[in-house]
């Protein structure tokens, strides 16, 4: 279907940070299958645990115990503040499952009985019917509504505005059951939480034992340099989703609980897919191998490079360009409003120096290469970028 608003390319080959278009022009990569590629293209451990768990076993259904799934939750709780994990396909379906939980928990912990949740504005949450109703962005619910009932929205980083709207959904008595946030807001723009904000809204939904929900779809799993981005903004959440990086380009995508919010009994939620064999081999990969590459110590120094770099370049076009944001391997450059060259124009152009870049929004520049990316591979991804910047703005 005309869905898409696909670049004029066509990728058929991938190894690391580089990918192979038909006529063989090789590209790097700074997409990586937007943040998802994790370990970057065809990595020799993935491939030698994918082809083994093809041969062994690929799917059988949750009617069953799966070892892998349960090893790749093992991890996660292991290296989280979460005690249990509910497996699907991605990251809309994982905050369905938390939009359910919050639900539920709002009936069963609060007595709420009609519950709300709230969001922030420009966020993004996914495209099924109530995560985006979650996204606070009209765009995406243009043409399909009547939206889903039970959300609301504050600004984001707005601590007094988000206390204002709780006090007004809670002023005849319990009514909000969770809050649903990126910790880093992705597709809006790459726009990084504030830490006091996020620890004024973690007392707020203690008081009242609201659910802090954090969508790590994109930032979790590594990104930030941290492995949760929760880790980033002093907190820990009630609840959290994962997808993107989870997989390391193969569909799965979690809904991680503290024990306290465990709302869910057999029959509530299920998914045939979610947590299959093949998809959480893939995951346990992409986990082995941060932890064998101490891969967020990379994703920290080659943070730091593009950050710098980036910075550079902001100061070389300041007509065009206003500032760098983001944390670790996931930065944007925010252009400047009265710039005549929008953010997808300029990934566009970038194809002609053979960078891959995607734009968050129109006047944001993303960059979220593999987390295994080297030094040698940032300072081509800096030189390609200045040189699409050049023949672009025309200096
Ligand atoms: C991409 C994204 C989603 C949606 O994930 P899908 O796998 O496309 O459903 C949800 N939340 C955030 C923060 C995302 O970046």
């Amino acid at each position: 279907m005309n869905t898409y608003n696909r670049f004029p390319l066509t990728l058929v080959r991938g190894k690391g940070c580089w990918v192979w278009d038909q006529s063989g022009k090789q590209y790097l990569d700074a997409v990586a299958g937007i943040a998802t590629c994790t370990l970057g293209h065809s990595d020799p451990a993935m491939r030698r645990a994918l082809k083994q768990q093809l041969s062994r076993l690929q799917h059988v259904s949750n009617l069953y115990r799966i070892p892998e799934q349960e090893a790749l939750a093992r991890w996660i709780v292991d290296h989280s503040c979460g005690h249990s994990v509910f497996f699907c396909n991605s990251g809309a379906e994982a905050n369905e499952a938390a939009i359910k939980l919050a639900r539920k928990h709002g009936h069963r912990r609060r007595g709420i009985e009609r519950p709300v949740i709230l969001s922030a504005a420009a966020s993004f949450h996914g495209r099924t019917l109530a995560a985006v109703t979650a996204t606070g962005q009209p765009k995406y619910h243009s043409g399909f509504e009547p939206v889903v009932e039970g959300f609301d929205y504050f600004p984001f980083n707005e601590a007094d505005a988000f206390e204002a709207l709780l006090n007004r959904h809670e002023s005849q008595g319990p009514a909000v059951a969770a809050v649903l946030i990126e910790p880093l807001q992705g597709e809006g723009g790459v726009n990084p939480g504030d830490p006091s904000f996020f620890q004024r809204l973690r007392s707020l939904c203690s008081e009242r034992n609201i659910l802090l929900i954090l969508d790590e779809v994109q930032v979790g799993m590594g990104r930030s340099g941290m492995r949760w981005g929760y880790e980033q903004l002093g907190i820990e959440p009630d609840a959290f989703t994962l997808a993107k990086g989870l997989g390391g380009g193969h569909a799965i995508g979690a809904l991680v609980v503290q024990d306290h919010a465990d709302v869910f009994e057999p029959g509530d939620h299920a998914s045939t897919f979610g947590g299959n064999p093949f998809a959480c081999r893939a995951g346990l990969t992409v986990a082995q191998e941060i932890d064998r590459r101490n891969l967020m110590r990379n994703v920290q120094k080659r943070g730091d490079q593009l950050r710098e770099g980036l910075e550079k370049l902001v100061e070389a076009f300041p007509g065009q360009f206003q500032c760098v944001r983001g944390w670790g391997l996931l930065q944007g450059v925010v252009m400047q409003p009265d710039c005549n060259i929008t953010a997808p124009q300029l990934a566009a152009a970038a194809l002609n120096d053979r960078l891959l870049l995607v734009a968050a929004g129109p006047t944001v520049l993303r960059m979220v290469p593999p987390l295994s990316i080297s030094a040698r591979e940032i300072r081509q991804l800096l030189r390609r970028l200045e040189a699409t910047c050049r023949t672009t703005f025309q200096i």
